[in-house]
């Protein structure tokens, strides 16, 4: 059984002995660790699973720490990153910081001083994805949520049962009313951690909201698919 953790963590260091050493710390302050020792490795999990961080460092075979931040940013995986750089190294730092990351630390540095970066990048994060949050009954287009109840009357009149995470789903997204919700996000608040649905599984649960909610499912008013990034639901 997994406990409650603290936060998700993509650790990518390609040095084993300072990996392992890393990963042992981190997970000794109740931190969930998934492991990549190359670039090409880091940017393929990040695209499966949601990650409160990701301490990439610089210097990596395959693709470097630069790279993947670029590659990260471009698919508009909103995740912190934490750079490790070697000493003398400035203008990969900058360079790391110009294409999209957080933080940096330059190498040797205290284990001390990682954990509370670590633990400030994670705290910021988790701030701003803290949406208002809106109440119990929610109305749009006609239809009319309790979301307590998990029931809806749909606009021409039939009450619709939602499973839980159908509600979870449909609360997000209203509460990210008129913006994205990416995929990774989708995951960490529906699914939780552990369990990853395909594209396919949520593209069912949008197919099933256009159905309930839209009173034309072929020209949908609400419920948005944004290609490649996430979803979106529009109030009006
Ligand atoms: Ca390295």
């Amino acid at each position: 059984m997994a406990t409650e953790s603290k936060g998700n963590i993509l650790l990518v260091e390609d040095e084993e002995n300072l990996h392992e050493a890393l990963k042992l710390n981190l997970e000794m302050e109740g931190y969930s660790v998934s492991s990549a020792f190359n670039g090409t490795e880091a940017l393929k999990i990040v695209q499966a699973e949601y990650f409160d961080l990701v301490v990439l460092d610089i210097m990596l075979p395959e693709l470097d720490g630069i790279g993947v931040t670029e590659g990260i940013r471009i698919q508009h995986i909103d995740v912190p990153i934490l750079i490790l750089s070697a000493r003398n190294t400035s203008s990969d730092r900058v360079l790391g910081l110009k294409k999209g990351a957080d933080d940096y630390l330059t190498k040797p540095f205290n284990l001390e001083e990682l954990m509370l970066r670590v633990e400030k990048l994670i705290q910021k994060n988790k701030k701003m994805q803290d949406k208002e949050s809106i109440g119990d009954d929610y109305a749009f287009g006609g239809n009319t949520i309790d979301f307590r109840a998990q029931e809806a009357t749909t606009w021409n009149g039939q009450v619709v049962q939602l499973s839980k995470k159908e509600a979870m789903l449909l609360k997000l997204l209203v509460e990210n009313r008129n913006e994205v919700v990416t995929r990774e996000k989708i995951l960490q608040v529906v699914w939780g951690y552990n369990v990853y649905p395909t594209t396919r599984t949520i593209d069912n649960f949008i197919l099933n909201f256009r159905k309930y909610f839209e009173q034309d499912t072929r020209n949908p008013r609400h419920f948005h698919s944004v290609r490649g990034v996430g979803y979106k639901y529009n109030d009006a």
